[in-house]
């Protein structure tokens, strides 16, 4: 049931993959808008028995992660999809930074007496080891956000873990170009599709990949009894989007990597968090276990005041939140509840594939 690419490199099968390709076919699965179809056929009613639109976008996502895929609404969805497999009364583990979506979910969870949750930091492999003994959920977010701090995936996943226990990655930031975690032994990978997947933008959208048949089925079961369905418009932009993830990572990677040489140099600047800089507390583990240091920066413009007023000034970058767009985005983490981790004055930039001289300019005059 997995999408097999074994012949084919990720930049080849994210460009291929998901197409009819037969004589007198379109070349792309257009968006099949449907909800309902005669009986008699393979399918009868879409939230229960899909659609094509949504498979090709599993096809892609599925082939690229190593396993089989199952496309939610939103990344939430995805995220929620899984911590819905939780037992009642289980355990939780959650690493000391990551998307506060998740974190807020995980919170309304053990406030209503539904799981309880342990902390524990995102580079201490030997914590997360002792917590596989008896955590009925791990959850890994790599590189985290916003801190884009780099777990060891492989050594993590190594762990041996209780029967029954499921070690999720939510794998958004690193894009499947640059992380496979199935491959290292994670039992199943969230992204939000939102983000570099759909890359422009313009949808909402999550996906789940397992290598594991019976998870499989039990998170199709959980999209088609909690509703949690991908748009069929968002599905067919996602898959378009995800056909330039390659070129669009590699642009948006190099900008990033000049950025940050460029902001670590600033005196203005107190202090810049970049998997691919020397100076970041995992870069030894990024450049071991990422393809690609990725396009997140954070870096802290020393205080909460100079850091609003950047975010004023800003021309060529948007003021927005969120990532993983053509166009580059910053804003203050510390805007949100549940960020006392951060330094107040932490910006978070999402580089995108504009020119680095100009984005670099925009920074410098935004500094004033
Ligand atoms: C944005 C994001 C999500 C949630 O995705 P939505 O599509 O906004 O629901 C989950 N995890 C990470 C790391 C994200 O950046």
């Amino acid at each position: 049931m997995s999408p097999d690419r074994s012949n084919l490199s990720a930049d080849s099968w994210v460009v291929t993959a998901g197409r009819p390709h037969g004589p007198g076919e379109p070349l792309n699965t257009p968006p099949m808008f449907v909800s309902n179809l005669a009986h008699g056929g393979d399918r009868g009613y879409a939230r229960n028995d899909s659609t094509p639109t949504w498979e090709a976008l599993e096809t892609v996502v599925g082939g690229l992660e190593g396993g089989s895929a199952t496309a939610f609404a939103s990344g939430m969805a995805a995220v929620a999809a899984v911590f819905d497999l939780v037992p009642v009364g289980g355990t939780v583990v959650l690493p000391d930074d990551l998307y506060q979506g998740s974190a807020s979910l995980a919170a309304r969870g053990e406030a209503a007496g539904r799981w309880n949750i342990q902390t524990v930091a995102l580079t201490d492999t030997d914590e997360w080891h002792r917590a596989a003994r008896h955590a009925d959920l791990l959850w890994l977010e790599s590189p985290s956000n916003p801190l884009v701090t780099v777990a060891d995936i492989p050594a993590i996943a190594a762990a041996e873990r209780r029967p029954g226990a499921m070690l999720a990655v939510d794998n958004t930031f690193a894009t499947p170009l640059a992380q496979r975690p199935l491959e290292h032994g994670a039992d199943v990978v969230v992204h939000a599709a939102t983000k570099f997947i759909g890359g422009h933008s313009d949808l909402l959208g999550g996906i789940t990949v397992t290598a594991d048949p019976s998870l499989h089925d039990r998170l199709r079961q959980v999209r088609q009894l909690l509703g949690a369905t991908p748009g069929t418009m968002e599905a067919w932009l996602a898959t378009r989007g995800i056909r330039t993830l390659g070129v669009r990572l590699e642009r948006a990677t190099a900008n990033a990597a000049a950025i940050a040489n460029w902001l670590e140099a600033d005196t203005r600047i107190a202090t810049v968090r970049y998997p691919g800089l020397q100076s970041h507390p995992t870069h030894q583990v990024a450049a071991r276990t990422l393809d690609g240091f990725g396009s997140i920066i954070a870096f802290d413009l020393a205080g909460q005041e100079a850091a609003d007023a950047a975010c004023e000034r800003i021309e060529l970058i948007t003021h927005a939140t969120s990532l993983g767009g053509v166009d580059s985005c910053m804003e203050r983490r510390g805007r949100y509840e549940g960020q006392s981790h951060l330094p107040p004055g932490l910006i978070r930039l999402a580089v995108g594939i504009e020119d680095p001289d100009d984005l670099i300019a925009d920074l410098n005059q935004a500094f004033g």
